[in-house]
């Protein structure tokens, strides 16, 4: 069995050197656990804060121990009540091959519902965050238009399509690439799309948007956040999800220079951690899980295969070598 190890704390962009690929045992399960041969793993951006020895809302990674994160996999062994070699279950032991899991921290799922690694995209994680960042965060109402950057990635392509299957007047999304614009406009229905890498995103998004926004999802902070700040209606709302623009930063980049506007405009820029959303679940599996099943939103992937390219898997999620979630297969 394999597991990857954080062996160095990254200063700025993580370099493949600060990840190492490590033998381990297959572990035996005590009472009330269970041994998991994992299928699917996650690659998620707050990984690179935990990455850092700081507090924040989920504890940094240890040196020289195995990295966690989410994680889809088949029951192999079990002491627990209620689960069967067999079973497919969502736990918290990514990272690896095989993974020891308290069966408190395990989850059933079913392949039947939905493909396994769906649980880690639209699903899972990045759908519940897209799901009521946007309802319950930004309070989202039919006839809002809405603003969204990250637009191609997991938890962006989310809120955009959702938007417009809850009655968006019209949703706008930025990403980095000509092709990423394309599909968010040729197969997400986004009414609009720009590259911020083509030039300042407020002129982009000023002519995107000419009669300016409703809500505003920012997944990246920075450049993006000023100019939506500039853009967004009297009483808008922003969304705080994410801030990759600076997430390998070394130093506190400069804040939006027009904060005067929230004054004026009677803005509400609100952060959001998915956890705290919980009771929306039920009503999320419901909803989203419908229009999965129907095909009116759209989930796309990108796979890489190969626990021994989970390092590289997670350096592209950082440069947007993915559209939709990214996914390791085992
Ligand atoms: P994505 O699938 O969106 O992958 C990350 C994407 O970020 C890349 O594909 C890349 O796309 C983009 N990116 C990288 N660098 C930059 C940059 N400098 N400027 C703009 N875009 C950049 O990841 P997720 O959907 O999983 O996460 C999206 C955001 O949501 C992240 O900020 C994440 O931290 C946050 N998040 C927050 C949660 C919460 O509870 N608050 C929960 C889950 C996610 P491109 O090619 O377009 O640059």
């Amino acid at each position: 069995s394999r597991e990857w190890h954080l062996v160095a704390r990254p200063q700025g962009w993580p370099k493949p050197e600060d990840f190492a690929l490590r033998e381990a045992t297959v572990p035996e399960p005590g009472e009330g656990q269970l041994v998991v041969r994992n299928l699917h793993l996650s690659v998620d951006p707050y990984m690179r804060g935990r990455m850092n020895d700081v507090k924040s809302y989920v504890p940094p990674f240890k040196l020289d121990h195995p990295m966690d994160g989410g994680a889809v996999g088949e029951v192999v062994a079990s002491r627990a009540d209620g689960f069967a070699p067999g079973d497919h279950v969502l736990h918290g032991l990514g990272w690896r091959e095989y993974a020891l899991v308290d069966a408190r921290h395990a989850v059933k799922v079913d392949e039947e519902a939905a493909p396994l690694a769906t649980y880690l995209g639209v699903m899972g994680m990045p759908g519940m965050t897209a799901y009521a960042g946007l309802l319950e965060v930004g309070s989202f109402k039919e006839g809002d238009a809405v603003f969204v950057s990250g637009a191609a990635g997991a938890v962006g392509s989310m809120v955009g399509q959702i938007a417009k299957l809850k009655g968006a007047s019209r949703v706008i999304g930025s990403a980095g690439s000509a092709e990423k614009v394309r599909h968010l406009t040729e197969e997400l229905g986004f009414d609009a799309a720009f590259n911020y890498k083509d030039g300042p995103v407020l002129e982009q998004l000023k002519e995107a948007a000419p009669d300016g926004i409703d809500v505003y999802f920012d997944n990246v902070g920075g450049e993006h956040l000023e100019a939506a700040i500039s853009v967004l209606k009297q009483h808008g709302r922003a969304v705080l999800c994410g801030a990759i623009s600076q997430y390998n930063d070394t130093q506190a980049a400069p804040g939006p220079r027009n904060m005067v506007q929230i004054i004026g405009k009677r803005l509400r820029l609100q952060g959001m951690i998915v956890s705290d959303h919980d009771a929306l679940r039920p009503q999320f599996f419901k909803e989203v899980g419908g229009w999965v099943r129907s095909g009116e939103l759209t989930a796309r992937a990108t796979v890489v295969e190969g626990i021994e390219n989970m390092g590289d898997a997670f350096l592209g999620l950082l440069r947007g070598d993915n559209t939709g979630k990214m996914i390791v297969s085992l």
